[in-house]
């Protein structure tokens, strides 16, 4: 399999915080026969490495927010020091997909200073627009980072996509919507096939696979279509990976022993 193609990536994720104290309630769409039922979560920034590029996905949140945020919310190495274990500095990284803008995927974008930063164009606006100060909306998403986004758009340095985008060749970008109104994939061709970076379109294994969506929705139906799609996207199940489920550390190998518990090589 090697060597044949220059467009196949390495891909990883980099685990950089933990949530113990969860419970389903908070996790499932709708009613759960075992709601206060512990659901741990842990929180993810994922590579695609290949020989003459690295693609970043997502920016997780920083310490500080995992301070002030508080809610049980550990945090354990950011993803830049666990990405130049795997041999690449954050400030050479060329591209960064946001898969949708809440607070957990964006916090480190300012540490990836010349990545071009893609991010679908209804996910921009609708957290650039009236309702992100509404009620939970404005727990989700803080104005500081979209301050920050908004001046990197001035800038120049962001990329508001209108629906599926190649990044570079090999790796994708899906619009899904659903669990945001911008939310999207990523697919990356591998040796081990197309691996589907589902993100939060499916926080976890059981999401997808028992049709069960996440509590949080902007438009259910998409929902569930994200879910088809997901299928269609990766070339087996257990490439579609979910965003937030911590069995994707024990269902993977670790990148390395020094890396043993922050990030795990997917293909
Ligand atoms: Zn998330």
């Amino acid at each position: 399999m090697s060597g044949e193609s220059t467009d196949e990536f390495e891909v990883y994720a980099m685990r950089y915080a933990h949530r113990e104290s969860g419970v389903r309630a908070e996790h499932f769409y709708g009613f759960d026969d075992c709601q206060d039922q512990l659901s741990p979560m842990d929180f993810y920034v994922w590579a695609a490495i290949s020989p003459s590029t690295t693609v970043i996905v997502d920016a997780g949140f920083t310490p500080q927010t995992a301070a002030t945020r508080g809610g049980g919310r550990e945090y354990l190495r950011t993803p830049m020091e666990t990405l130049s274990g795997l041999g690449r500095a954050a400030d050479t990284v060329e591209h960064l997909v946001i898969t949708h803008l809440h607070y957990d995927h964006v916090g480190h974008i300012a540490d990836f200073p010349r990545a071009e930063v893609l991010v679908q164009r209804a996910e921009y606006d609708f957290w650039s627009g009236p309702m992100a100060d509404r009620g939970d909306y404005a727990h989700l998403s803080y104005k500081s980072d979209m301050d920050y986004l908004a001046g990197q758009l001035d800038a120049g340095r962001v990329r508001l996509l209108d629906g599926d985008t190649t990044v570079v060749p090999g790796i994708t970008t899906h619009f899904l919507g659903g669990h945001t109104p911008g939310m999207q994939a990523v697919r990356v061709k591998t040796n081990k096939g197309y691996v589907a970076l589902a993100s939060d379109s499916s926080h976890f294994y059981e999401n997808f696979q028992t049709d069960r969506p996440f509590a949080i929705v902007d438009h259910l139906p998409s929902m569930y279509l994200a879910f088809d799609k997901l299928r269609e996207l990766a070339s087996t199940e257990e490439l579609i990976i979910p965003g937030h489920d911590p069995r994707v550390m024990e269902r993977f190998p670790a990148a390395s022993p020094e890396l043993e518990g922050f990030a795990v090589r997917i293909a």
